[in-house]
């Protein structure tokens, strides 16, 4: 399955679901539950993260096995932070074999670990690593983009440089870092297209599943959370767990149904390998005839 493909020429908007390779053996039962009910939503796409620095390299290729045994649409993807290009050619020709016609690339950030030696000709951006993919591979190529700027970014505009050589490298679609404020991603596509950017750019979904989660993510990512969700959040300091999900699923829904009647390309959610949360909102989605 082609990625590239599907946005663009659908009639319907895309539904992907990411997730990251189960930490160990103890986890792996509880991931393919979780794999298996977000499966029964019938996603366009499923996706597998990849740990920087090659740490879930094995972790990830059986996971994206796995799914792919299962016939689900997979797409693997790669950071090359920290890997030699025999280290990547290693990975994709694994990926090749098991059939994935699509790889995620993205650059990783570096490990913390102090032990941790990043190979002497590992590749310093996303976009190197596209070339390199690019040049020697026939798989369709994604990349990410930032609505909000990369935390690194020396501004947003560079940042939107960076995003165009990332697609005359190759890379077809872009998914973006989730965000809070659906304008952000708005400016920010038309910032894009501005920059000649013209591929298809799919907002990323993140639910707030715990207020400890939220605030930790969006410090990470350098997502704003707006004063007035920060409110409600605040308001939730001493509740429970599933009154936390609710306010997340009413928020995301809400996000959502403004992105679908706005005309977004898909939907792209981070699930964090929970199942509960995207399920509810892309039901209630499908029950106001947002999504087929
Ligand atoms: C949808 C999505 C999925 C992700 N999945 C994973 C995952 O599976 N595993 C993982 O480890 N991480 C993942 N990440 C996180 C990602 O690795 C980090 O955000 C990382 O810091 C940047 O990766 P990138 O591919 O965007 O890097 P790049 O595009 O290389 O950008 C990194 C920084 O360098 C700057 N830059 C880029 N090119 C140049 C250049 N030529 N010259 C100067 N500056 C430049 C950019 O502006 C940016 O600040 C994901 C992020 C997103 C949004």
């Amino acid at each position: 399955m082609r990625v590239g493909n599907l946005y663009g020429n659908q009639t319907e908007p895309i539904v992907s679901f990411e997730f990251f390779p189960p930490r160990d053996e103890k986890a792996e039962k509880g991931f393919y539950t979780v794999v298996d009910e977000l499966a029964t939503l019938n996603p366009d796409y499923m996706s597998v993260t990849f740990g920087a620095g090659g740490s879930t390299r094995e972790g990830s290729f059986q996971a994206v096995k796995k799914m792919m045994e299962k016939k689900l649409p997979t797409v693997a993807y790669l950071a090359g932070f920290g890997l030699s290009p025999d280290d990547i050619t290693g990975v994709l020709d694994r990926y090749k074999a098991l059939g994935v016609e699509t790889i995620f690339v993205i650059r990783g950030d570096e490990p913390r670990n102090d032990d941790f030696k990043p190979h002497p000709e590992s590749f310093s951006y996303a976009s190197d690593l596209l070339g390199f993919i690019c040049d020697r591979y026939d798989f369709d190529l994604g990349c990410a983009g930032y609505p909000e700027g990369h935390v690194q970014a020396e501004s947003l505009e560079k940042d939107i440089e960076c995003l165009k050589l990332k697609q005359d490298k190759g890379a077809r679609y872009v998914v973006a870092q989730y965000f809070y404020d659906n304008d952000y991603f708005f400016s920010y596509v038309d910032q894009c297209r501005a920059s000649g950017i013209t591929v298809p750019i799919i907002p990323g979904i993140m639910p707030i599943y715990t207020v400890k989660l939220t605030n930790m993510l969006c410090k990470l990512c350098g997502s704003v959370i707006p004063a007035g969700l920060k409110g409600r959040l605040d308001a939730l300091a001493t509740a429970d767990a599933s009154e936390v999900a609710a306010l997340g699923v009413e928020v995301a829904f809400e996000q959502c149904r403004d992105l679908l009647v706005r005309g977004v390309d898909g939907l792209h959610f981070y699930t964090m390998d929970r199942s509960g949360s995207v399920t509810s909102i892309v039901q209630r989605l499908k029950e106001q005839g947002l999504l087929k």
